[in-house]
This record gives C-alpha cells, structure tokens and sequence, in this order.
C-alpha cells in the first residue's frame, strides 16, 4: 500500500489556500482510515501525518495493535454505542461524535486516571435527518455543559456531517449554521477551539465557513475497499 507524498502535500497546500482565502487560520489535517489497512496508516505516518479517524471501535483497536509503534492521535467520528464506552475512553485520543447525555458518565468512568482527558466535541444533526446520529441544535447547551462536569473529558467544540446536498449553497448553509452554534457555544465555554466539518467533497467550503478540523478519506487513501 503506497500513498505518494504529493498526494498529502497537495492537500495540506489546498486546506492552507482555503483557509488563506478565507482570512482564517489553517485547518488540520484528520486522515480518515476506515477500512484501510494498517499499513496505509504507517505509510502515512511516515510522511509527518498524526491524526487518524475510524468508525469502527473493533477495527480501530485492531490496527492500534498493529501500530502500536508509532505515536498517532486516534479520533473515533463513527457513531459510539453505549456499551463501547469503556473500550473508545480506553484507547482514544477524541471522541467526535458524542450525541446523547447518557455516555457521557460511562465515558468519564473509565478513562484512566494517568491519561490526558478524553477530547470530546458534540455532533450535531444539522440537517435534522432521520437516519444521522447527532444531537439536535437545540441540545447542544446542555450536553456541553454536562461534559463539562467531567475533569475526565475535556470538551472542545462541535462536529457535523451536513445531509449530501447536490448544490454548493445548501451545503453552505448547513456550514454557516454550524459556525453559528459554535460561536454561540464559545461564549459559555471559552476553551473551546475545534469546528469539525468538511470531507473529501466539500471541505474548501467548510474551511471557507470556519472549521478547523476537515476529515478526509477518499481524497488521501484513494477509494474504500469495502462499502462503508
Ligand atoms: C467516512 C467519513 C469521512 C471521510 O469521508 P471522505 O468522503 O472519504 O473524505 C469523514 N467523516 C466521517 C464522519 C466519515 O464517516
């Protein structure tokens, strides 16, 4: 599994032109690796990058394992099941998609005591799809303040996944909205500092309306393997 230099450089360069056309500053990179082997993670690795997202608990353990070698930051953006929460407070880095109140005690419970605290951003349902996870808008406050409770978990902004919207404005909205709630959401919580939104199709958009952290697959590994 190879993945050429150029193909990472010319993204970390086109998140830096958005973020430069837009007067904000830059995003990070999260390097998306559901379904992608282990070996694609160290190939990356090796070109400087860190942070790598999953979806699936099992799977990400699975290639921490492998990669146990390596300093990365794990992010779980896939959507967590209560009965996961000891094994993502365990071995993750952040959790992105923190969307209901009842976690969040299971969560605190079993990070480990000698640990940073778990970063923790709130996902929101934006588009209020039926089918998403994600909070709704209007439960945002009292999720934030209730991970705030926690010296274990340490709340540091807002994640989306807008509805795929077949126009360039649908989809800005969805971004503006975004910003919105988590300006709001900075005025109660100050430290906060993480807007995550933005993949492979839409992420000069998203960068362009204010987040911070974009989460790329395709666009880095080249098409999954398997249909996730
Ligand atoms: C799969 C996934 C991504 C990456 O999607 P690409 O279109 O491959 O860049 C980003 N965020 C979440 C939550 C995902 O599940």
């Amino acid at each position: 599994m190879t993945i050429s230099p150029a193909t990472r450089q010319a993204l970390l360069e086109r998140i830096d032109a958005a973020a430069r056309a837009a007067g904000r500053t830059p995003a990070r990179l999260l390097a998306v690796s559901k379904t992608q082997p282990a070996e694609a993670i160290r190939a990356l690795a090796a070109q400087g990058q860190r942070a790598f997202g999953e979806n699936y608990v099992q799977e990400a353990l699975t290639k921490q394992r492998e990669l146990a070698d390596l300093a990365l930051e794990w992010h779980l953006i896939g959507p967590l099941q209560s009965n996961k929460c000891r094994e993502v407070a365990q071995h993750f880095d952040w959790l992105q998609s923190l969307d209901r109140a009842k976690l969040i005690a299971p969560l605190a419970q079993h990070r480990p005591a000698g640990r940073e605290p778990l970063n923790v951003l709130v996902q929101v349902n934006i588009d209020d799809e039926a089918s998403k996870s994600g909070c709704a808008p209007g439960e945002v406050a009292a999720l934030a303040a209730r991970i705030a409770t926690e010296s274990a978990l340490r709340l540091r902004g807002l994640m989306a996944i807008p509805a795929p919207a077949p126009d360039a404005e649908t989809r800005r909205a969805a971004f503006v909205r975004m910003r919105a709630l988590f300006d709001a959401l900075r005025v109660e919580h100050p430290a906060i500092d993480t807007l995550s939104m933005g993949m492979s199709d839409d992420f000069d958009l998203a960068i362009a309306e204010g987040a911070n952290l974009v989460r790329i697959g395709t666009a880095l590994f080249g098409p999954r393997t398997a249909p996730h």
